[in-house]
């Protein structure tokens, strides 16, 4: 079998939640799990999560109704709402709470006939110009889906651009204009990325949406006690599938890009940018080779990777290989290819198999729940 696979740690993954819990413990969480979990699989890190959250953040109506297919009892945010009318009687059957995040989508919203009022989730514009209405546009809105009998409840949102660097003031400048524009406005107000969940505590609202932090990478520009706290979800695992001893002029891979300048042990991994591993990556990115660092060496390609094995010579075919985890961090990996984990995570394909690990809960849940 090929050794390529994704192992997500799901106590891991709910060891986070308690995280976030903690550093924020008067606001609901709402378990933002878009893109299959940030590339974890979005059932099993719902189903995992489920007894611990409030709710769950996707992106679009495929991933709420896959959610909901599996039996996901739980409020579901569709964070760009809808993107046509049509879709807006299956929110309401399927109780999905959209954002509202334009002035057309107010207009549709009170135009459609739908049998259940939904819950609405109205996003202000505070300055990162990507999806919210203007301050006017947000009281105009406000004031007129409150009336409305196709909206049950208003949450009051933003977004921030720049949470994560955490001497950036334009944090603090977006959290004032939300004050100023929602000031006398009743409902519940939800703010914080993980950026902010960890490093703005005056942002963190009724509602906190957590993503990257549940999976166990920091998003900060610094370490916080809370982020050296986190625990990653994946590690992305392959072994060494072929050896090669090369002299010093040799070189490795397409475009020959890695010469060897002295005798060099070279070891194959069996994993490429087929299965999501950044194509980008250049001579020097780590990778844990039976625990021991060593670099990319050459050009990734599609189904493999080729590693400099300078200091791990006793390296035999099958040791195994980390390519992120808990011994190798996602975002030092990042760095090196010029991307951020969210993308690395997001990007492992639906090639690579998950292993799903945990220990048996049975003894906790127990004494959680004397009804389960
Ligand atoms: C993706 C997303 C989040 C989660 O962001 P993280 O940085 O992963 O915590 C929160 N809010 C919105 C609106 C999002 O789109």
């Amino acid at each position: 079998m090929r050794p390529t696979r994704a192992v997500i740690d799901l106590d891991a993954l709910r060891h986070n939640l308690q995280v976030t819990r903690r550093v924020a413990p008067y606001s609901k969480v709402l378990a933002v799990i878009k893109a299959d979990a940030y590339g974890h699989g979005a059932v099993v890190c719902a189903e995992a999560l489920g007894p611990r959250t409030d709710g769950f953040g996707v992106a679009t109506l495929d991933e709420a109704l896959e959610l909901r297919t599996a039996g996901v009892r739980h409020p579901v945010v569709l964070m760009a709402g809808f993107f046509e009318a049509d879709e807006l009687p299956t929110l309401s059957e399927q109780r999905l709470d959209p954002v509202i995040h334009s002035p057309w989508q107010v207009e549709q919203l009170l135009e459609a006939s739908i049998e259940a009022p939904v819950r609405v989730w109205l996003k202000l514009d505070t300055g990162m110009h990507r999806l919210g209405l203007t301050a006017d546009e947000f009281r105009t809105a406000y004031a007129r889906l409150r009336q409305a009998p196709q909206v049950e409840d208003v949450v009051l949102m933003t977004h921030f651009a720049d949470a994560d660097e955490t001497s950036n003031r334009e944090t603090a400048a977006q959290f004032e204009r939300f004050q100023q524009t929602t000031s006398g406005l009743e409902g519940a107000q939800s703010l914080a990325n993980s950026a902010a969940i960890l490093a703005w505590p005056e942002t963190h609202g009724d509602w906190t949406r957590p993503g990257m932090m549940l999976y166990g990478w920091s998003p900060l520009d610094r370490p916080t006690p809370a982020c050296d706290e986190l625990q990653p979800v994946m590690r992305l695992e392959s072994s060494v599938i072929a050896l090669h001893r090369l002299e010093a002029g040799e070189t490795v891979g397409y475009g020959s890009r890695y010469l060897c300048s002295r005798p060099t042990l070279i070891g194959v991994v069996a994993l490429g940018y087929g299965d999501g591993y950044p194509r980008t990556a250049p001579d020097g990115t780590p990778v844990l080779v039976n625990d021991r660092r060593c670099t990319v060496a050459g050009t990734v390609s599609m189904d493999f990777i080729t590693v400099d094995l300078t200091g791990a010579e006793e390296t035999r075919v099958g040791d195994p290989v980390e390519l992120w985890g808990p011994s190798l961090s996602a975002n030092e990996v990042a760095t090196h290819c010029g991307t951020i984990a969210y993308e690395l995570l997001t990007r492992v394909s639906s090639r690579v198999p998950r292993h799903y690990v945990e220990r048996d809960e049975r003894d906790e849940e127990n004494s959680l729940s004397p009804h389960g």
